[in-house]
This record gives structure tokens, C-alpha cells and sequence, in this order.
């Protein structure tokens, strides 16, 4: 039986080693939290996964709160009028084709840990470091580290030419809250873009307590919305959250009179710099470990796509071990391995760069047309699902104008 070892229990690796325990291989998964220190601490992230996504985990039979998920049916965009405050410039949205969800990773991974060690995975409770992936790297056919956002990870060598940054591009910040209004008649992501001081979007979730919604802030590294720093309490934390919504976007403030926090771990801010690194890790002892997902490939959160980004890692993983059958998984099986991630990934990393970038006049043009016209809205937001999509339409001024002028024809 080939042993193979992952390090992080996170939407990768914990993928991933069910992925192949349900292909007959012994999994080792070794981990610096336990399911109970994961369940019980701060919240880590948005999590909202499109449909694409969604589907790796219904195939692997991990989809167990697909019914009490509250469904993210669409996605919106709005702009706050430049002159006049408290006016939109301009606000769109459109259904998703499928649906989104978040289920908390507080509430799946610690389930996901459980089910892994029930279908026969053996899991070890470490911090990993050099010395403990050359233990692992003795006793495996193959070790991946899936370590996310972890000081491990930095073991890896930055690639400079994919690399587009050196700095973070947002301060990030995260609320968990129930007693929001509604948004209808459908849910969405609603995304609010204020020029120069960052983004802002909210959506649907289910967290430990049951459903909520998460309040998602990006600011602009030294603008107004960069202001976490300072604040110690989570109920500090949520005042500055309605600070900010009732200063710059009143109609979300509007849905936020009755809102108080899912509890005193639903909050988080930090920043960190979007960055790919190099697929293979050379050990002292020149046996090698291949890394996946975020600990390769980081972006920003601006788009939502990180774990949508782990799940489909695990599955281009998940089939690559096994059509390499028995041979030695050597640096240049690693190495494809990543390519053909990569090959996805860097549409994805292109698309959330641009948006972490001033945006050109096209694509101005583009999300004002949406208001304009429902199926650029929906073009726009059903490639979240997949942004290939964005290609070649978000990125080059002509082929956006030709793709505005054909979806005007139409509609004419
Ligand atoms: C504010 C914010 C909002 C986000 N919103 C979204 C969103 O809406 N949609 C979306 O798709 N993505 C979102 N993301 C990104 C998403 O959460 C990540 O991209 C995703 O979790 C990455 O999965 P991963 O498995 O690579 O890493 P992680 O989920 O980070 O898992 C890493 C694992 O490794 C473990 N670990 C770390 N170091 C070690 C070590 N030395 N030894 C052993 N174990 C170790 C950790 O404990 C953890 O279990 C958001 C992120 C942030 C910060």
C-alpha cells in the first residue's frame, strides 16, 4: 500500500487525504491544532465556495451541511457616488447558475478530522518543521505540505516572475454576525466597491451557532478602512464594522440596526502579501516535498477564491498520484503536478491581482454596463465559479468593449 503524508488539516489537505483514503492508500495527515482548539478558535477566513468546488466535496461525500447551508444565490455590485454621499453610482446583480455556500471552517474541518481518522486515516497532532518532514519523508512513498498560510510554507522559494507583489494590498478584517437583514429576492455576495478606500461584501453563511452572515472588509494599506489595529475587544471590533458601513454604504447599514456577533471568536483582521511560491522543497537530506494550495499559491481575498482554490488543488493532486500508479514520485512528477494546478491557478491569481490594482477605464465601463445589462451581470458573476471565464473579456480594453457591444445587440 503506497503511504503518503500531508501536513495542515486544512480545505487542501484534509481533501485530499480523504480523497485518497477512499482510494485504498494509507494517509498520514499530521497538524499543529486539534479538531477542538480549530472549533473553539478565532475564525480564519470567509470561505465561500462556488459550485465547481462544491462539487469535489459532494464526490468525496464531505458535503454534510449542504442542507443547512444557507445557499449564496447571486452576487451584486455596487458603487458609491464619488460626489454625493450616501448616493450609488451605479448597482447590479445576478443570480449564480448554482449556487455558493460558506460553511464555516470552524465547523468543517473539525468534522472533516473526525471522518478522516473513521475511514482509517492516521492523524498526528504537530508542528511541522524541517526536522518532522524529514521523519515523514523516510517512512512515505510522498510528503505534500498543505501548511496554508503557515511560517513552514516560507521554506519554499518565492517565485519572483509570478509573483506580482512584495507588499500586502489590503488591511483584511472579518465579522461574524447574526440578525442582519435579508437581501432580496434573492442572497448574494453583495460587493461594494468605495474608490479609493477599499471594498467591502457581505454574505450568507453558517458558522457554529448556526446561520449568519460574515461581513468581509478590505482596505486600502493607509486609507480609512485600514483601521484594525488598534481595537482589543470583539465588541469594539463590531462597532468599528458599523462604523464603517454607516459612513460610506447606508443601504448596508440599513440591514445591520439588529446585528450582534456569533460569539467572541467571530472576528479577525490582518493582511498578508498575495505570492506564489516554488512547487518543490529540498531537504537536508535531498529528499523532497511537494507543497499545494495556499502554501504555493496565495491570493488575496478580495475574489473569494482560496478555498475554491484548495478544492480544486486536491482534486488535480488527487489524480495525479494516482495515474503516477507505483513509480517514485520524483521532482519532476512534482513539478507537473503543480504546472497542471498552475495552468488553473494563474487565471485566477491574474483576475484577483487586477482587483487589487486600480481598475482600468474598460473595466469601469464594464461593471457600469452591467447595470445596464443583465447578462454582462450574469457573465460576471457566474465566472466566480471559474474565472477562465474572465479571459480574455476583464484584461484587454478591446475584447472588453467587443463583449459589451455584443451583449447591447442582444439585448437590443
Ligand atoms: C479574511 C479571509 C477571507 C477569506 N475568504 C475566502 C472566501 O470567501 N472564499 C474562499 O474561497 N477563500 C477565502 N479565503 C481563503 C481561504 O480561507 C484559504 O485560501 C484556504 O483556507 C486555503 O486552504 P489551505 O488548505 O491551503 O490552507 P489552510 O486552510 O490555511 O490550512 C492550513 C493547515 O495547516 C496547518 N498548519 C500550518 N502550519 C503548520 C505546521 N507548521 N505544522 C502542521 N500544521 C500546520 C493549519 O493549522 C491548518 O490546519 C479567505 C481568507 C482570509 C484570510
Amino acid at each position: 500500500m503506497r503511504r503518503i503524508a500531508i501536513v495542515g488539516a486544512g480545505q487542501a489537505g484534509l481533501q485530499l487525504a480523504l480523497g485518497l483514503l477512499a482510494q485504498g492508500y494509507h494517509v498520514t495527515l499530521t497538524t499543529n491544532r486539534t479538531g477542538e482548539q480549530i472549533r473553539n478558535g478565532k475564525v480564519m477566513s470567509s470561505q465561500c465556495m462556488f459550485n465547481t468546488s462544491l462539487q469535489t466535496e459532494r464526490d468525496l461525500g464531505l458535503n454534510f451541511w449542504e442542507q443547512q447551508c444557507p445557499a449564496v444565490e447571486g452576487i451584486g455590485l455596487t458603487v458609491p457616488h464619488p460626489e454625493q454621499p450616501g448616493e450609488r453610482l451605479f448597482s447590479w446583480s445576478a443570480r449564480l447558475d448554482r449556487y455558493a455556500q460558506s460553511v464555516d471552517q470552524r465547523l468543517k474541518m473539525p468534522v472533516w478530522m473526525d471522518e478522516f481518522v473513521k475511514r482509517g486515516g492516521e492523524l498526528i497532532i504537530q508542528d511541522v518543521g524541517i526536522c518532522e518532514l524529514e521523519t515523514l519523508s523516510l517512512s512515505h512513498d510522498l510528503v505534500l505540505l498543505a501548511a496554508g498560510k503557515g511560517e513552514v510554507v516560507n521554506q519554499f522559494e518565492q517565485d519572483a516572475e509570478r509573483s506580482r507583489f512584495s507588499q500586502p494590498q489590503r488591511a483584511l478584517a472579518l465579522t461574524y454576525v447574526k440578525g442582519m437583514t435579508p437581501v432580496s429576492p434573492f442572497s448574494r455576495v453583495a460587493f461594494n466597491l468605495i474608490p479609493g478606500v477599499g471594498e467591502y461584501f457581505v454574505f450568507p453563511a453558517l458558522t457554529t451557532t448556526g446561520p449568519c452572515e460574515i461581513m468581509v472588509f478590505e482596505g486600502i494599506p493607509g486609507g480609512p478602512m485600514d483601521c484594525w489595529q488598534d481595537i482589543k475587544t470583539p465588541q469594539a471590533h463590531l462597532q468599528k464594522s458599523l462604523d464603517i458601513v454607516r459612513e460610506y454604504l447606508p443601504w448596508e447599514a440599513e440591514r445591520c440596526r439588529d446585528i450582534s456577533l456569533t460569539d467572541d471568536q467571530g472576528f479577525l483582521c490582518g493582511r498578508f502579501t498575495p505570492m506564489v511560491r516554488r512547487p518543490v522543497l529540498t531537504l537536508p537530506s535531498g529528499r523532497q516535498v511537494l507543497g499545494m494550495a495556499d502554501a504555493l499559491v496565495v491570493n488575496d481575498p478580495i475574489t473569494g477564491q482560496g478555498s475554491n482554490n484548495a478544492a480544486k488543488c486536491a482534486k488535480v493532486y488527487l489524480q495525479s498520484i494516482l495515474d503516477h500508479g507505483d513509480r517514485v514520485f520524483g521532482r519532476s512528477w512534482m513539478e507537473q503536478t503543480f504546472e497542471q494546478y498552475w495552468g488553473y491557478a494563474r487565471h485566477v491569481v491574474e483576475w484577483t491581482n487586477s482587483m487589487l490594482l486600480p481598475p482600468p477605464a474598460h473595466v469601469l465601463e464594464l461593471l457600469g454596463a452591467a447595470s445596464q445589462s443583465q447578462p454582462i451581470a450574469s457573465a460576471i458573476a457566474n465566472a466566480f465559479d471559474d474565472p477562465r471565464q474572465f479571459a480574455p473579456w476583464w484584461f484587454d480594453a478591446g475584447q472588453c468593449q467587443a463583449f459589451i457591444q455584443t451583449h447591447h445587440q442582444h439585448a437590443a
